[in-house]
């Protein structure tokens, strides 16, 4: 018997039933009491649909109000003295409290799990703080699903993985040093789940397809001898994904469990992965293969997932295999059968959370009995043929184009200090210009007249209309203020991504493909399933506008490949850098576009560029290398004259600036402020060669910043760098916020940039 097993299903609801249910619970609209029923509904119909499809085992536990690390450091009672716990059972005010802070306490960090766009709350460890079990959830909800009728493995995250992804604050104190106290809480988790009748549990340890130190091997080892010494009569099966254990692989194939899963669609060989555990595997060991790809949309090359299975089959036998995801299946949307906004077509490519669910089954029945699924098979590799050969995928013109791509392509005419002379004498910019980063506060109105239009009660003619009185009203306000590089204010888009999905070929976009991002956060990225064109500029027509209310220069603000293929689903069918590359061509036409407009100045916007980094330090030069190359190629068709600025945000630099100073943008504008410029020393030392604008106003707080904040914080800059090499701008777009926050905020900036001008002139 092959066993149909799943790693977690989509937590959010088919309808983002989640997202309403906290928020209205959040809102105080409705009471716990509902909020505890919408989870239990939310849980019941995964459960239900799992079993229908005929999965074997079902996660539980899988579930979360808001995400399953801060699940686990509830479990464990790490709950940071700020928020007042008495430290009985960690109740659900506590709980959201960690997730979205409280009224003069801040939030817990939130962070990227791995290389998603799922966000997850950060474990802090302190001084003083004893881990106990403080949450019966694990046990709660595997009860609940037992009283339904369903037997399933519960779920937890591992004690290594939650160890290694917290912080701890202070000195003295290492997350692996809390190994100790935490196992004897995951003990009594365990034994619980046994005695209510438990027989499998799925431990998650992602930790393992990073790099690890000794240490931390040292620790798995230890933790699972253990844990599976303490409770005998459970069989653990030890979740890896998101790549290939690789170095790590022996050291998960020592553990004492009873299966070990491996995602077999992320690890860039994953034959020689699966000859590689076949070859060391321990003689009871279950061995989890992930076919089906739980980080995007595809349907699976259902032929090519068998033939491992039945490699692995034959070596190990029938009984000791399981076909699952590569992960948990949350990174997926929830429902193909409800969307409305793909055609039928592209829909026969795909495949969300529930088609894979199907999938999984139709794969472990395949292994017992072939021709009892012969015509399912049969019209599934029709499918995947048609996408194979569809000429909506490939697109010859874009082919022949990648082809004639060279590295004279990729290089400005000329040096930085030469174009740098040539852009200064046609914008004739003040010593620290000052600028935004492109967004102006998306308000009510904006969303409001642009989900008239969308729905039709609106026509083409009034919207555009509105946009452009949005667009004078935001450059008025910027003369006013005294900004010396303008921006349109992008009231024209929703999202930075979706924007431009929307309007290139080979990229679609869904109406209802939810993705959750963090807590009641959703995003629909968009799919990326062709050759990638440019039908048409995508952003002149607002720019030109722009330009043509001002004599000072308007920054044009386009979002470049890397963040684009980041942010979206991708093809299968071809390296990450392809499409990349393709991205970037259409985007170089938009840049050149936006030049032949007489647009002076345009902002590549590459927000995810260092999120794109592999997992794996070993493969970060190629990484890099090509996501320069694909930035390179947007920015360098443009004169000397045209300046070129680039934004990024979220993250530190440090270890890719040198990445950075090759992709020669004339001006980068970095998050500085709240880490006080402290990122800027990075900058500082390597000498980074062009200019850089360092955020002086933080846009994630609404505190508006004095002009004495801002004038210390261009201090610190001038310490390390050279004036003439300095601009002054927010961290960020200021979508988010409201006019009277952004108002007095930026008054504050300019006239903090007029002092400190005057000051270094004068020096
Ligand atoms: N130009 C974008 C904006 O201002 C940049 C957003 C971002 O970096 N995330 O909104
Ligand atoms: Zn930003």
């Amino acid at each position: 018997m092959v066993i149909a097993s799943n790693l977690g299903y989509p937590r959010i609801g088919p309808g983002r039933e989640l997202k309403k249910a906290l928020e209205s619970f959040w809102g105080g609209r409705s009471d716990a009491a509902a909020l505890d029923a919408a989870g239990a509904t939310l849980r019941r119909a995964s459960w239900e649909l799992q079993r229908a499809a005929g999965i074997d085992q079902i996660p539980s536990n899988d579930f979360s109000l808001y995400d399953h690390v801060l699940d686990t450091a509830a479990m464990l009672g790490a709950v940071p003295s700020r928020f007042g716990w008495n430290g009985a059972m960690v109740d659900r005010d506590t709980y959201f409290a960690m997730a979205r802070g409280g009224p003069n306490t801040p939030a817990m960090e939130m962070t990227k799990w791995f290389d998603t766009n799922y966000h997850y709350i950060v474990p802090e460890f302190e001084p003083g703080m004893i881990f106990r079990l403080a949450s019966s959830k694990a046990i709660d909800e595997y009860r609940e699903a037992k009283a339904l009728g369903i037997e399933t493995r519960p779920k937890l995250l591992g004690p290594v993985s939650f160890l290694l992804l917290g912080k701890s604050r202070h000195a003295g104190i290492e997350p692996l040093d809390l190994l100790d106290q935490a196992l004897p809480v995951y003990e009594q988790v365990l034994r619980q789940l046994a005695e209510a009748g438990a027989t499998w549990v799925q431990v998650d340890e992602p930790m393992l397809v990073l790099d690890l130190s000794a240490r931390a091997r040292a620790a798995y080892a230890q933790a699972y001898a253990r844990l599976s010494a303490a409770c005998p009569s459970l069989k653990f099966l030890l979740a890896t994904y998101f790549g290939d254990p690789g170095d790590n692989l022996e050291t998960a194939l020592e553990l004492p469990v009873a299966g070990l899963h491996l995602d077999l669609t992320r690890a860039s060989h994953a034959g020689q992965l699966v000859q590689r555990t076949l070859a060391a595997v321990p003689d009871a060991l279950t061995l989890s293969l992930g076919l089906v790809d739980g980080r995007n949309v595809w349907r699976t090359d259902l032929d090519a997932a068998l033939g491992t299975a039945r490699a692995v089959l034959e070596s190990v036998g029938s009984q000791r295999v399981m076909i699952g995801p590569s992960c948990s299946l949350l990174h997926t949307p929830v429902d193909l059968g409800i969307e409305t906004e793909l055609d039928e077509e592209l829909c026969s490519w795909l495949a969300f959370a529930r088609q894979k669910v199907d999938e999984i089954a139709l794969l472990a029945r395949a292994l017992v009995d072939e021709a009892a699924v012969a015509a399912e098979l049969e019209a599934r590799r029709a499918a995947l043929a048609s996408r194979r050969a569809s000429s909506r995928v490939h697109d010859p013109a874009v082919a022949a184009r990648m082809g004639s791509v060279d590295e004279a392509m990729q290089r400005r005419v000329t040096a930085f200090a030469q174009r740098q002379a040539a852009q200064q004498a046609r914008l004739r910019l003040p010593l620290l210009p000052t600028t935004t980063i492109g967004s102006f506060p998306q308000t009510g109105a904006v969303r409001k007249t642009r989900a008239a239009f969308k729905a039709g009660r609106l026509s083409a003619a009034e919207y555009d209309g509105f946009l452009e009185s949005e667009i004078e009203r935001v450059v008025r306000f910027q003369e006013e203020v005294g900004l010396d590089v303008l921006v349109h204010g992008e009231p024209e888009r929703t999202d930075m991504v979706e924007y431009f999905g929307e309007r290139l070929s080979g990229v679609a976009v869904t109406k209802h493909g939810w993705v959750q991002s963090y807590g009641s956060r959703c995003a629909r990225p968009p799919i990326i399933y062709g050759d990638v064109s440019r039908p048409e500029p995508m952003t002149v027509r607002w720019a030109r506008y722009a330009q043509s209310l001002t004599d000072r220069p308007v920054k044009g603000m386009l979002t470049g490949p890397i963040t684009i293929l980041q942010w979206s689903f991708v093809r299968d069918d071809q390296p990450r850098r392809d499409t990349a590359g393709q991205i970037a061509l259409a985007i170089r036409d938009e840049v050149r576009d936006l030049e032949a407009a007489g647009i002076r100045v345009i902002q590549i916007d590459e927000p995810a560029l260092r999120e794109g980094l592999p997992l794996r330090r070993a493969q970060w030069a190629a990484y890099l290398e090509w996501a320069v190359a694909s930035f390179r190629l947007v920015a360098a068709g443009v004169r000397d004259e045209t300046q070129i600025h680039t934004h990024m945000c979220y993250a530190e630099f440090n270890d890719i600036l040198e990445a950075i100073a090759r992709m020669d943008a004339d001006v980068i504008s970095i998050e500085a402020s709240r880490s006080q410029m402290e990122l800027l020393e990075g900058f500082a030392r390597f000498r980074y060669p062009n200019q850089i604008g360092p955020g002086v106003y933080d846009i994630h707080s609404p505190r508006v910043p004095s002009q004495e904040s801002v004038e210390t914080l261009i201090d610190y800059a001038l310490d390390v760098l050279a004036a003439d090499q300095l601009w002054i701008n927010p961290d960020c777009g200021l979508k988010t916020r409201n006019w009277d926050e952004v108002r007095p905020s930026l008054m504050h900036m300019v006239a903090a940039a007029e002092r400190q001008r005057s000051r270094v002139t004068a020096s």
